[in-house]
C-alpha cells in the first residue's frame, strides 16, 4: 500500500506555494497526498513566525499532527523552523527540522530518516544566500487559481519585523522558469495566476535582467491564462511609469495589496517604513485613476510601540479617508531579534484589542461601501466553488477580487460569465449571470 503524506500549512500565500510543491516531490515518489487531519505516514508542518501567535499554532499543529498517528514521521519547515531551529527541535514530537534553503531536498531527507532513525536540524545561515531556490508546482488546491512564488527575501528590515531573518536578502527567480511554470498551469487547466513573494516588489532587483511588469508581460502572453494577480506589494512600487505600463496589461486584475501599516507618520518612520501618508494616499490616487474599478486591500498594525492615542486616531482618520476595499487589522507582536523588541513604551493588551477593534469597524464599513458601489453593474466572473453557506449557489471573484454569488450548481466551475449585480449581503454579492465570456 502507498504511504500517505499530509500538510499542515500556517501563514502566508508563499507557504501555501512551498508546501504545494514539498507535497508533489512526495507525490512524484508514489507517496498519496492526503488532506490535513488525515491519518497519514509523514505530516509536513509549514510553519509561520509573522507574530507570536504564528509560533504557537505551529506548536500545536506539531502536537496535533502526532496525536493523529502516534508513528508518524514529523517533519518541521518554514519560517519558525528556520528562526528557531533548537526550540522547535527540543519539541520531543519532532523528527526533522528543515531550513529555508533545503526545501527542495526534503522528500530525500525524509526517506533517509525513515531508513536510519536519525532526527536532524537542517538549518543554515541564509543571510548570505543569492541564489532563488526553485521549487515547481503542476496543480494547485483550488482548481481555477493558483499560486506561483517567483521571488524570496526581504532587504527592507522593517523595524518590527522577523521575515528577513526568517527569508534571507531578495533572490529572484528567473522568467523563463516562472514561465514554464506558468504555462503547465495553464495546460492544467488553470487560467487564474497569483504572483507571489516576500517582497514582490524587488522581483528583479537582485539579478537586474528583468522587472516586475517583464515579467507579468511575459505571463500575460500565455495562452489559457486569461488573470495574473498579484500579492502584496510595497505602494512605492506605483510610480507613474509602473502604474501606466500596468493598466495597459489586460490581463492584470486591478486588485492590489498595498500594505499600509499604520496612517500616521511618525509610527510609520519608528517602523522604518520607507514612505509617508501623503505618498500612499498619491499612489492611491494613480492607481484610481488609471483604474478606476480596482480594489486596494491592506494590512495596518495596531499597538506598535509608543503608539499614543493620537497616533492611533490619525490612522483611524487615514483609514476613513482613503476607503479600502479591503484590510487586515493586527496587533503588534514582540519579535525577538528586531528594533522594535528593545524599544520602550510597549502597549498593552487590553489597549491593543480596543485599538484593534475600533478600526475593524471603520474598514468593515468602507469595504461595504466599495461592494456596494457596484450593484446594478455588470461584472466579469470566474466560478470557483460551491457557496458554503447558501445552498444552490455557486460563487467565483472578479478581477478586483469581490466575491460573487448566482444560483446555480458545479458546471459552472472554472467558467467565466458576465454576472449583473443585485445585492450586497455580509461581504458578498449577489447576482444573476447574463452571459458566458
Ligand atoms: S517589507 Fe518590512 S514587513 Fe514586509 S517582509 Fe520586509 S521587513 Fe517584513
Amino acid at each position: 500500500m502507498a504511504k500517505t503524506v499530509a500538510a499542515y500549512t500556517l501563514g502566508c500565500k508563499v507557504n501555501q506555494y512551498e508546501t504545494e510543491a514539498v507535497l508533489e516531490q512526495f507525490a512524484c515518489a508514489g507517496f498519496l497526498v492526503v488532506p490535513e487531519g488525515s491519518p497519514a505516514d509523514v505530516y509536513i508542518i509549514n510553519t509561520c513566525t509573522v507574530t507570536s501567535l504564528g509560533d504557537r499554532k505551529s506548536r500545536q499543529m506539531i502536537r496535533r499532527a502526532k496525536h493523529e498517528n502516534p508513528n508518524a514521521v514529523i517533519v518541521v519547515m518554514g519560517c519558525y523552523a528556520q528562526t528557531a531551529a533548537d526550540e522547535v527541535a527540543a519539541l520531543p514530537e519532532v523528527d526533522l527540522v528543515i531550513g529555508a534553503d533545503s526545501r527542495s531536498q526534503i522528500f530525500a531527507l525524509t526517506e533517509e530518516f525513515i531508513k536510519n532513525k536519525e532526527r536532524q536540524i537542517v538549518v543554515h545561515d541564509i543571510s548570505k544566500l543569492s541564489e532563488f531556490e526553485d521549487l515547481s508546482i503542476t496543480h494547485y488546491e483550488n482548481r481555477t487559481r493558483a499560486i506561483m512564488k517567483v521571488q524570496e527575501g526581504c532587504n527592507q528590515f522593517c523595524s518590527y519585523c522577523i521575515i528577513p531573518y526568517a527569508r534571507g536578502r531578495i533572490r529572484s527567480r528567473s522568467i523563463e522558469s516562472a514561465v514554464r511554470e506558468a504555462r503547465r498551469l495553464a495546460e492544467s487547466g488553470f487560467s487564474e495566476i497569483v504572483l507571489v513573494g516576500i517582497h514582490l516588489a524587488s522581483y528583479g532587483k537582485d539579478t537586474k535582467s528583468a522587472d516586475l511588469l517583464d515579467l507579468i508581460q511575459a505571463i500575460s502572453e500565455i495562452d489559457g491564462i486569461r488573470r495574473i494577480r498579484l500579492g502584496s506589494l510595497e505602494p512605492t512600487l506605483f510610480t507613474e511609469e509602473f502604474t501606466k505600463a500596468a493598466a495597459a496589461i489586460p490581463k492584470l486584475c486591478h486588485h492590489f495589496h498595498l500594505s499600509l501599516q499604520s496612517g500616521c507618520d511618525e509610527t510609520l518612520a519608528r517602523m522604518n517604513r520607507k514612505y509617508t501618508t501623503a505618498e500612499y494616499k498619491e499612489v492611491l490616487d494613480r492607481i484610481r485613476t488609471a483604474m478606476p474599478d480596482s480594489a486596494i486591500a491592506t494590512d495596518i498594525m495596531v499597538g506598535f510601540p509608543q503608539e499614543t492615542d493620537e497616533e492611533f486616531e490619525a490612522t483611524c482618520r487615514f483609514a476613513e479617508e482613503i476607503r479600502l476595499a479591503d484590510a487586515h487589522i493586527f496587533k503588534y507582536s514582540i519579535r525577538k531579534g528586531t528594533r522594535a523588541a528593545k524599544m520602550d513604551g510597549q502597549i498593552s493588551p487590553q489597549v491593543k484589542d480596543a485599538r484593534a477593534k475600533k478600526l475593524s469597524s471603520i474598514t468593515r464599513r468602507t469595504q461595504q461601501e466599495f461592494l456596494e458601489r457596484f450593484i446594478g453593474t455588470e461584472v466579469e466572473v470566474l466560478f470557483e466553488q460551491y457557496h458554503q453557506k447558501k445552498k444552490g449557489f455557486y460563487e467565483g471573484k472578479t478581477g478586483n477580487y469581490m466575491t460573487v454569488c448566482v444560483p446555480g450548481d458545479d458546471s459552472l466551475e472554472g467558467t467565466f460569465c458576465r454576472v449583473r449585480l443585485l445585492e450586497e449581503k455580509g461581504g458578498v454579492l449577489y447576482g444573476e449571470i447574463v452571459g458566458e465570456d
